[in-house]
This record gives C-alpha cells, structure tokens and sequence, in this order.
C-alpha cells in the first residue's frame, strides 16, 4: 500500500509566483508560489507561500510574537473547553508513557542525560515519562503561556521562562545534553533563530530532539480550499511552518547538526489522502474569523490550572518504579511506531528528529 502510494507522491504544489512580504527565514530567498490565503482567527489575514528554493512553507507575513501569544492563549482555552476532564487526563498519561519510550530509547544507547531544556512543554508529562527512566535529570521549560509556565512550575518544579523561544537567554547557553522541541517549531514566528539558540544552549554534541507535523499534508487542506474553492481558510492553530521533509533536513545540517533518527511516522493521514487526494472532506473549513477575544480573557481569568494531582494521574496499574520493564511494555504496546518513511517522501502525519548539536571549536 505505502509503496504504491509512493509512486503518486509527493504532489507537487501549484500556485502563482509571489515577491514575498517578508524573506524566507531558512534561506533568505524572496519568490515564492502562493499556496493559500487564510486567517488567524480574527487576529490576522495572511498569506501560505513556499520558498521555492528551500521548499519551506511559511505565513508571509508572519504573526508578531503579540499576535502568536493571542492565537495561542485562545487555542489554549478553546481547546481545553472542549476536552472533557478525563479526556485531559488520558492525555497526561499518554504523554508520560511517550516519554519513557523515549527515554528508554536514549538510555539503551548510553546516552548520558543530565540537563534537560524543553521548549513549548504543555502539561509537562512527557518530561516526567523521561525523569522515569532517568531519575536523576534537571528540567528547565521555557514557554510564550503564562498557564503553561504556572502549571509546570507548581505541578512539576521546573525551572521555568516564560519567553519568546527567538529571544536569547545568556544563562542557558552550552548547558544542555537534550534540548527538545515537541509539536513546537511550526509554531514560532523566526524559525531560524530558534534553531540557533538550539545550538548555543546545547552541549557540544548535545541532543536536539522534535516532532513537527509534515507540512507538505498540513498544507494540504488550504490549498485544496484556496484552489478549488477560491476561498480564504480558517487557521485556528498557530502552524506558522509547514516544513518539506528534506528541507528540514538540509537546513539542520547547514546548521551543523547531524541526524540520529529522522523519519516520518503515523499513514491515516497520508491513506485518507492527505497530501495527494482531490476531494471536499480533505479541505480547510472557509474562514469565519473566529473571535479569538472571548476565550483570551477566559485565558486571563483562569488561574494556575491545578485541576490534577500527579499521584492521581500516573496511578495506573502498569506505572511503578518496582516494575519498570511492565512500564515499558505497556508504553511500547500503546506508542510503537511500526512504519517509518524517510521524511523526503512528504508522507505521513509527523516528523520525528533525534539530532547531535555540532561541537564547539
Ligand atoms: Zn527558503
């Protein structure tokens, strides 16, 4: 199936060539096809284009670090009014058992983890999934929401910023063994200065761990609506980049990074045809300017966000420290990505990267 699906895939975009706003923020380079017009909320109406010399896809013009924290506090809140509570709590575990998968993956090949940064780190339960399997880790957060920073901070004591990921802090530099970046880096206004403090907070030969959705389908339901609909489409959550799988991989090795495990992982997507398939149900929902106001002063009101407590949450049976090996299993039989694709094929929900930060001269 997969392999037939390779052969149609990927769909090259059409679109009119564009002088970007604003220049490409990997590469620099300003034309660009336009792939659709969509608005954030009724925050911004903006413009989807692709570099068509790097194949980044990004908003031109992009969101202000004011607007992203807006859009983002209001997702937050919309988003946390429509999870049920015990929906939030699966999420907590899940994310946990992510974690110590990931963790174990790390430990089986000796990596030594002690300082550990973690950008955009939501309930903060992946990182708990890691100090499972290392015990012994320091965590630092850095988040642009108040309530993400707040729940951390007393959920878990982290040492927390609350600060834009482009803004450079001087304290953090050279000190992390693992830097991490989950569903984080489609969301930041100038992705190249965040993977540039990637690379001044890490260790020499450091790890830089992310997973981003493939933004080759991500775009795919806005180019579908602005193509054959000719209509501006809604963008709810803040993707601000849509990243092609092998210019991904080429910015980060410009950058001198260098891959340990790269890949895309999850097909529904790609098999319901995202990323290839013309048809109604795969298109964005036309704009309507959704008031993001309404639910950024819910934001405002809404206190430390302490509606669990993480005895309660990680009381499963198969989560105990007498029983790491059950813990392990039980993470590997809900989590195990079987498939794997390398990301250059455009197929596939997500992104998986495991990479080394350069050394230091
Ligand atoms: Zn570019």
């Amino acid at each position: 199936m997969i392999a037939s699906l390779l052969k149609k895939i990927p769909v090259q975009l059409k679109g009119e060539w564009i002088a970007r706003k604003e220049n490409c923020r990997f590469c620099g380079d300003n034309s660009a096809l336009l792939i659709a017009n969509v608005d954030y909320w009724d925050i911004k109406s903006t413009a989807l284009v692709k570099c068509t010399t790097c194949n980044l896809a990004q908003l031109d013009p992009m969101l202000t670090n004011e607007q992203t924290s807006r859009g983002c506090r209001s997702y937050y809140m919309e988003e946390s009014m429509r999870t049920s509570l015990s929906e939030k709590k699966r999420n907590l575990i899940r994310n946990f058992r992510r974690g110590v998968l990931f963790g174990h993956s790390l430990r089986k090949r000796k990596f030594k983890i002690e300082e550990v940064l973690e950008f955009g780190p939501g309930s903060g339960y992946f990182l708990e999934g890691i100090k499972f399997i290392y015990p012994e880790i320091r965590i630092t957060v850095m988040d642009i929401n108040p309530e993400v920073v707040n729940f951390n901070k007393s959920h878990h004591h982290y040492v927390t910023h609350l600060a834009p990921p482009e803004n450079y802090i001087p304290e953090l530099a050279n000190r992390f063994d693992l830097i991490i970046a989950r569903d984080f880096l489609e969301h930041v206004t100038d992705i190249s200065a965040v993977i540039g403090n990637v690379k001044q907070y890490a260790k020499a030969n450091g790890l830089f761990h992310f997973i981003t959705p493939n933004g080759h389908e991500d775009l795919w339901k806005h180019y579908l609506a602005f193509r054959y609909l000719n209509k501006s489409s809604e963008l709810l959550i803040n993707h601000v980049n849509y990243f092609d799988g092998k210019g991904l991989l080429n910015y980060l090795s410009e950058q001198q990074f260098t891959p340990v495990d790269y890949y895309t992982y999850k097909f529904k997507t790609t098999l319901k045809g995202r990323g290839w398939m013309v048809k109604p149900k795969l298109m964005a929902p036309a704009s309507q300017k959704k008031s993001a106001g309404s639910y950024f002063e819910k934001a405002l009101k809404q206190a430390a966000n302490n509606e669990f407590n993480k005895e309660d949450v990680l009381n499963e049976w198969y989560i105990s420290k007498r029983y790491r090996n059950l813990t392990l299993l039980m993470s590997r039989f809900h989590h195990n990505s079987l498939v794997k694709v390398d990301p250059k094929y455009n197929v596939g929900h997500e992104i998986y990267g495991l990479f080394r930060a350069p050394g230091r001269e």
